[in-house]
C-alpha cells in the first residue's frame, strides 16, 4: 500500500461544501471523516415532515444554468426536475405585479418595468432619464451601481427584493463585484439597458431541483461517506505529521489525528479554528457578517385556495413596503412532485428576516404562522387555516458579500495556503449558491490532492 492511500482527511462541517470535498478526497483514496455539529448532514439543505410530506425546509432548488448541482445529481442517480413555468410576482404598491425582465432586479426593458406598475410614475420618469458617468474601478455595492442608472425607487421595489431573496441583504452593502460581476460590466461599458443584448438568454431553466426535494442531494452524497453527527470540533492545531482536531465538551474531549484538513464551515467557526493555525484569515473571517431568516411552511387544504393562486410560483416582497414576510413560495405550483405528493394538501412557504433583523429568530412559532397567514390574505385573498404547519429558524443563515469581499477572500485564501494541507470551502467565499458551494467543495479537494 503506497503512503497515499493511508493518509487521513478530515472534513470539518457536513453542508454540501463539506460533503462534495469528502467524496472528492474519498476518491483520490484517502481515508476520509466528516465531523458535523448537528445531528443530521446537511446544514442549510434540511427536510423535514409538514403535512405528512417530506418538503426542504432551507435551500429548496439549485442554478441549472451552471453545471455543478446538476451534475453532481446527476453523477449520484438523482432525478433532477424544473419548476412548472408559473412565474413569481412583486408585492408592492398595493398589488402583485409581473416580474419584468431584469439583471438581478436591473430593468432590462423599461417599457416592461413600466407596465407592470412596480414603480410610481415619478420612479418611472427617473428610470427613464438614463444618466450615468459610470461606477468606479474599484469594488462598490449592487444598490450603488443601479440606483445611479435608475434611480433609488428601482433599487428600494425590485433589487431588494430580488437580491433579498438570495443574499438577505440590502442592496447597497452588497458587493457588486462579488454578486453580479455583469452588472457591474454592463454598466462600467456605458449602460446597463444600453447592453442589455449581452446578458445571455436562453431556452435552459434557470433553476432545477430534486423529486422529494433537496435533501435527497445531502443523503446520498451521506450515504457513500464516514460522517459522524453531533460532533462539533472546538480546536484544530498543527502537530508534526499534521493536525489534531479536539472535540466534544471539556470534561470528554476527544481528540483526532489528520493528515489533511477541509474547514467546511461558515465564517465565524472557521475564525474560531483558525486563529493561531491562520490568524491573518481569522481576522478576515471573523469580519463578514451573515443574516439570520425564517422559513414558515404551511399545509393547507387545497379547497380552500382563491381562485387562480396556482398560477403564480409566488411573490417577492420589497422592504420599503413594510410587510412582515419578504417573499412566499407556492411549492405545489412550482413544483409538479410537490403538488402530487401534497395531495389534497397545497404546500407554500414564506421566509422573513434580512440582515440586522433578528426580530423573527425571536418571535414564537405561533406568532410567525400568524404574520405569515395576515400577509397572504392581503396578497392573495388567502382565507384558509393550514391543517399544518413548520417554522425553521435560520440564525447566520447567508454570508453577506460586502464591497471588498472578493479581495478579502483572497487574503483568507493566501493565508490559508501557508499551512499544507490545510484548506477552507463553503458559502463564505466564492458563491452562496447550492451549486457554487459545491464547486467550493470540489476546489478545497482539489487544492489538496494536487499539491
Ligand atoms: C433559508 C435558506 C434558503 C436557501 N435557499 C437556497 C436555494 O434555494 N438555492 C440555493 O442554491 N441556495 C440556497 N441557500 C443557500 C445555500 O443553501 C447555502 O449557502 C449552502 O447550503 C451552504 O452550504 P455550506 O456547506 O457552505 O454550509 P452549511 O450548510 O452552513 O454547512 C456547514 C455545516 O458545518 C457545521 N458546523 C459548523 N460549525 C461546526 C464545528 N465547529 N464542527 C463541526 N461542524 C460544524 C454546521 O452544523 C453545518 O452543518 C439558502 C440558504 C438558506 C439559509
Amino acid at each position: 500500500m503506497s503512503e497515499r492511500e493511508t493518509l487521513r482527511a478530515v472534513v470539518v462541517g457536513g453542508g454540501i461544501s463539506g460533503l462534495t470535498a469528502a467524496r472528492d478526497l474519498v476518491a483520490a483514496g484517502y481515508e476520509v471523516v466528516v465531523l458535523e455539529a448537528a445531528d443530521r448532514p446537511g446544514g442549510k439543505i434540511r427536510r423535514d415532515l409538514v403535512g405528512g410530506v417530506s418538503l426542504d425546509v432551507g435551500a429548496e432548488a439549485m442554478v441549472n444554468r451552471r453545471p455543478e448541482g446538476v451534475g453532481l445529481a446527476r453523477e449520484l442517480g438523482l432525478p433532477v426536475v424544473h419548476p412548472t413555468g408559473a412565474t413569481s410576482r412583486i408585492w408592492t404598491r398595493g398589488a402583485l405585479r409581473p416580474l419584468p425582465r431584469t439583471l438581478m432586479g436591473a430593468p432590462l426593458d423599461l417599457d416592461q418595468l413600466e407596465a407592470s406598475g412596480i414603480l410610481s410614475p415619478e420612479g418611472m420618469v427617473r428610470a427613464r432619464h438614463r444618466y450615468s458617468g459610470g461606477p468606479p474601478d474599484s469594488d462598490v455595492s449592487v444598490g450603488e451601481v443601479v440606483a445611479e442608472e435608475y434611480g433609488e425607487e428601482v433599487v428600494d421595489r425590485l433589487v431588494e427584493p430580488l437580491l433579498g431573496g438570495v443574499y438577505a441583504g440590502y442592496a447597497r452593502g452588497i458587493s457588486a463585484q462579488a454578486a453580479m460581476p455583469l452588472l457591474l460590466d454592463l454598466a462600467r461599458r456605458g449602460g446597463i439597458v444600453e447592453h442589455a443584448s449581452a446578458v445571455p438568454t436562453s431556452d435552459v431553466p434557470v433553476f432545477a431541483g430534486l423529486a422529494g426535494g433537496m435533501g435527497g442531494l445531502v443523503d446520498a452524497l451521506a450515504a457513500g461517506l464516514d460522517v459522524r453527527t453531533s460532533t462539533t470540533v472546538r480546536s484544530l492545531e498543527r502537530t508534526t505529521r499534521g493536525f489534531r482536531l479536539t472535540t466534544g465538551p471539556v470534561p470528554a474531549q476527544e481528540f483526532l489525528e489528520a493528515d489533511l484538513v477541509v474547514l467546511g464551515v461558515p465564517a465565524a467557526p472557521s475564525s474560531r479554528l483558525l486563529a493561531d493555525l491562520a490568524p491573518a484569515a481569522a481576522t478576515e473571517l471573523a469580519a463578514i457578517d451573515y443574516a439570520s431568516m425564517t422559513v414558515v411552511t404551511l399545509a393547507l387544504p387545497m379547497t380552500g385556495l382563491p381562485p387562480g393562486m396556482e398560477a403564480a410560483s409566488g411573490f417577492l416582497v420589497p422592504p420599503i413596503d413594510g410587510r412582515r414576510i419578504k417573499a412566499a413560495t407556492f411549492s405545489f405550483a412550482k413544483w409538479d412532485w410537490v403538488r402530487e405528493a401534497g395531495g389534497d394538501l397545497a404546500l407554500l412557504r414564506t421566509s422573513m428576516g434580512r440582515l440586522g433583523d433578528e426580530r423573527t429568530l425571536q418571535c414564537s412559532d405561533d406568532e410567525l404562522v400568524a404574520a405569515s397567514l395576515g400577509d397572504l390574505r392581503e396578497a392573495v385573498g388567502l382565507e384558509a387555516a393550514p391543517v399544518d404547519t413548520h417554522v425553521q429558524r435560520w440564525g447566520g443563515g447567508l454570508p453577506q458579500y460586502a464591497v471588498g469581499h472578493l479581495d478579502r477572500v483572497a487574503r483568507i485564501r493566501a493565508s490559508v495556503e501557508k499551512v499544507p494541507g490545510l484548506a477552507v470551502c463553503g458559502a463564505a467565499y466564492d458563491g452562496v449558491g447550492i451549486a457554487a458551494c459545491i464547486a467550493s467543495g470540489h476546489a478545497a479537494a482539489a487544492a489538496l490532492t494536487d499539491s
